[in-house]
């Protein structure tokens, strides 16, 4: 069996792991870029593991109805597990300590066929009952890696600015697949990026986080000129939204 990954626009992925069991990451089926997003949210019904890099509605997304649907587990920092239970509801005996972590932490997920490690990302991370809730403390964002058993490492990086400890990345893992943010405002943008892919040196680089709203400027063609005038070996792979390529 191989490994399959749908992009559902912003951050959002799916990935179909070698022993077929389905793993969502910050799944904001519904944003404003994916025109089929709530069909597709409706036919989401077996699901086993959601991801969450941090708390911002944009990357929650539509994590709360599908864990409620469809029994799947909440895995992501300690912090962010709890004002997920609290705050907004997400089903406590699915949002326990053995799928809680925190940075610098290893999880064996799934008969230890997934692996999932929490790394830094430098950004910011609280939850919001809604649109002008206060936001309550979500602890630290994360960005994640998550090795498959008979499949690729891959390494979602958040919601991040460039930071030189990413070369740290590269020491613990080879990373076949690197989902890069590149839009710009909130996040870094494209040369920036193309600096994070040249600290961790993935196989393939899949850009991500850009173009679901204005503000978010960074464009793929501009990431692919600033990884060619750094002339790196990652291969860039830019996927449409709605998408599923098998790695
Ligand atoms: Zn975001």
């Amino acid at each position: 069996m191989e490994t399959r990954l749908t992009w559902y626009g912003h951050a959002a992925f799916k990935i179909k792991t070698p022993t077929a069991k389905i793993l969502l990451i910050d799944p904001w089926i519904t944003n404003p870029a994916f025109t089929r997003g709530t069909n597709e949210l409706v036919g989401l019904d077996r699901v086993d593991l959601i991801l969450l890099t941090h708390g911002h509605s944009d990357h929650v997304g539509n994590a709360v109805e599908i864990g409620k649907r469809t029994g799947a587990t909440l895995v992501s920092n300690f912090d962010l597990n709890a004002a997920m239970v609290s705050v907004l509801d997400y089903p406590e005996r699915q949002a326990g300590n053995e799928t809680t972590g925190h940075l610098g932490g290893e999880l064996s997920l799934l008969q230890c066929k997934v692996k999932v490690q929490f790394v830094p990302a430098w950004h910011g991370s609280s939850i919001q009952q809604g649109e002008n809730a206060a936001p309550v403390y979500a602890g630290n964002p994360t960005g994640l890696i998550i090795a498959l058993g008979d499949g690729p490492t891959i390494y979602h990086t958040g919601d991040t600015d460039l930071f030189s400890d990413m070369a740290l990345v590269k020491r613990f893992h080879k990373i076949d697949i690197m989902l890069v943010c590149i839009g710009d405002h909130f996040t870094m943008g494209p040369a920036r990026a193309a600096e994070a892919v040249k600290l961790v040196a993935p196989k393939t680089v899949i850009p991500m986080h850009y173009g679901t709203f204005p503000v978010l400027t960074g464009t793929p063609e501009v990431f692919e000129d600033e990884l060619r005038k750094r002339k790196l070996k990652s291969k860039l792979r830019v996927m449409k939204i709605g998408d599923t390529i098998a790695l």
